[in-house]
């Protein structure tokens, strides 16, 4: 099959078995691969209503048709279960080098089942496949295991292994814990780290063994990919994201009212913005920039913090989520602290997102009387406090005391908490919301209420298409421009875009990368790669369908159209910024959106609509 390496490795961790099993064609052509291709698998074989951390949930690794090509940006992964955050679909993306090594070494995927009785770590090298103790790397962070593992690589191979790993938040079950590959890339979101946690999975290393992808027709691909870096070539957006990484977005988000400030109750903030800017961060602590695999920008940073308190040694540098995380929504102006604090939970194993809005929600109970000094173990944090920020990282990363509580979640503390501390825990189906203000951008907020795993920036590409840095899409009527403070056309823009950002997680592929490709650049390059012969209907029904697929599985776990809401921090406008005043017509939005999509009236699937896409098993399973 061009475009797949051909099998799946099946990974048993309570028996120590494994089985290499080839990859469903028709699948592949029906759901791609990534986080679609895991999607059919985990639906395939139900677990049922399973608590996340328990062996019967399934822990899906997926790459797609794209990854270990030359598809610029063709270098993602994709980590899959249902989530101990949020209950629901889980999912989580990562770039790097991970994925196209995974492929050399002769698989596609790698599905996990069971727990093991003691850690161990899956060895990768190419049809050598082990399962290792990992007692010695219990308790290590995702640098020390890193290294430790591509030491062991180079001692018993030549060759460095790449590293997918967990850190002890991970082991303890932080419910947000990550999966950290090689110190610089992150699947962050919806607690997939936990769920390898509580498998007693400390990491996954690979060796690739030469396996090539196969491209169905190399003249074609070769014409398309230089057409690509020809537009790259002229791409201001490329521009700058070569020049300041994804903190390139900052100082124009906050002009377009996209970054949030003060969990979300200040519109905007000139001088803090001025301080965590990407020219700042250039000047300050930029060592130099870092590509993933086979990408021609390199928007990755590598920094360094030379001076105390808050020093980093050289390595991964915050991106624009963790920057405005741990940063603006926090009004902490001191980016060497978000470089530390970033340094901290990547070593740790956590997600920057969710840790940053558990402070934020801290800090307002804090300084609304709802939470005591006390009651947070002794530690005092206010607005624009670095050394508090740091202090509640290390706590939940710890998963002790009141960081148990943290650990939990910031809807579950909220809840805990009581009062009026839910609407201070800005999520959505217990995901917390990326630095994206739907006030600034309306179509965020539905992009929110039905992205598969909660408030997401990577389930679409609403934020490029609404906010013009993505070309129009004529051949599926999205012409733009589109006025971000409208709520009007954006039901329909939502749900296109939420098909490619479907197709992006499932292809896969970085949408830096890939934003600026147009319908025929699209089909070229997966026809080109898979030598399939998809149109542009068929192309886009692939999202679509994963998309209701994912739907399904989320009514499964029991979450239907009640939780397809806009957090009520979004219903109450800012006073500054551009988008002062500006409140999205949730309920127009919602209404059009589910006309659309073919939802009842309580946004559930109807049978007629899965079958049309050929999802009756779907409908099946769902009793309707
Ligand atoms: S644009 Fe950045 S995140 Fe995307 S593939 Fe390139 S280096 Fe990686």
């Amino acid at each position: 099959m061009y475009g797949y390496v051909g099998k799946i490795l099946e990974v048993d961790l309570s028996t120590g078995e494994f089985e290499k099993v080839d990859i469903d064609e028709k699948d592949c052509r029906d759901y791609m691969g990534g986080s679609g291709l895991a999607a059919k698998i985990y639906i395939d074989r139900f677990p049922g209503d399973v608590d996340p951390l328990s062996p019967e949930n399934l822990f899906i690794i997926m790459t797609g048709p794209w990854t270990g090509t030359r598809v610029p940006g063709g270098n993602r992964f994709a980590a899959c279960a249902r989530s101990p955050l949020t209950g629901h679909w889980g999912e989580a993306s990562c770039g790097g080098y991970f994925g196209p090594e995974l492929k050399a070494a002769g698989y596609d995927g790698i599905v996990f089942t069971g727990v093991s009785d003691k850690p161990v770590y899956l060895w990768i090298n190419g049809d050598d496949v082990e399962l290792r103790d990992a007692s010695d790397l219990w308790g290590k962070d995702t640098y020390e295991t890193a290294d430790m593992l591509i030491e062991r690589s180079k001692a018993d191979t030549g060759r460095k292994a790449k590293v997918a790993a967990i850190g002890p938040s991970g082991e303890s079950g932080v419910k947000f814990a990550a999966i950290v590959h090689d110190k610089h890339h992150i699947a962050g979101r919806t607690g997939m780290g936990a769920v390898m946690g509580s498998k007693n999975l400390k990491a996954i290393a690979v060796v690739g063994t030469g396996k090539k992808v196969e491209i169905a027709d190399p003249d074609a691909f070769k014409r398309w990919r230089e057409l690509v870096m020809e537009d790259y070539a002229e791409s201001l957006v490329v521009e700058s994201l070569k020049a300041f990484g994804t903190n390139a977005n900052l100082e124009i988000g906050a002009m377009l009212g996209d970054v949030p400030f003060k969990n979300w109750q200040v519109g905007e903030d000139d001088e803090v913005i001025a301080k965590i800017n990407g020219p700042t961060y250039s000047d300050e602590i930029l060592v130099k920039a870092y590509a993933c695999w086979a990408c021609p920008i390199g928007c990755k940073r590598v920094i360094e913090v030379k001076d105390e308190p808050y020093s980093v040694a050289r390595g991964a540098g915050p991106e624009y989520e963790t920057i405005c995380m741990l940063g603006s929504n926090l009004l902490n102006d001191n980016l060497a602290s978000i470089a530390k604090g970033n340094e901290m939970c990547n070593r740790w194993g956590i997600d920057t997102i969710t840790m940053g809005a558990i402070i934020a929600l801290v800090t307002e109970c804090q300084e609304k009387g709802l939470l005591s000094v006390d009651e947070c173990d002794g530690v005092s944090i206010g607005w624009g406090d670095p050394d508090g920020m740091l202090e509640l990282i290390e706590m939940a990363a710890r998963n002790e005391g009141f960081g148990a509580r943290m650990a939990q979640g910031s809807k579950a503390l909220s809840e805990e908490i009581g009062s009026d501390a839910p609407v201070m825990a800005v999520q959505v189906r217990g995901l917390d919301a990326p630095a994206h203000d739907p006030r600034g951008f309306h179509g965020f907020a539905l992009s929110y209420a039905t992205s598969p795993r909660g408030a997401c920036h990577c389930a679409s590409t609403n934020l490029y298409l609404e906010g013009g840095s993505a070309p129009p899409l004529p051949q599926i009527d999205l012409e733009g421009p589109f006025d971000e403070q409208s709520s009007v056309g954006k039901a329909y823009l939502t749900a296109r875009a939420q098909e490619l950002g479907q197709i992006f997680n499932a292809a896969v592929v970085c949408y830096f990368t890939a934003v600026s490709w147009q319908e025929d650049a699209l089909i070229t390059a997966i026809n080109s790669v898979t030598g399939l012969d998809y149109d542009l209907d068929s192309f886009m029904r692939v999202g679509e369908r994963i998309w209701f697929l994912k739907r399904g599985i989320q009514a499964l776990f029991g979450s239907g159209g009640e939780e397809d809401i806009m957090h009520p921090r979004f219903y109450k406008a800012v006073e500054e910024g551009s988008h002062a005043g500006s409140v999205p017509d949730f309920d127009l939005m919602k209404r059009e959106y589910y006309e659309y999509r073919q939802l009842d009236d309580e946004g559930r699937l109807t049978r007629g609509k899965c079958e049309e896409l050929g999802l009756g098993f779907l409908a099946d399973k769902l009793g309707i």
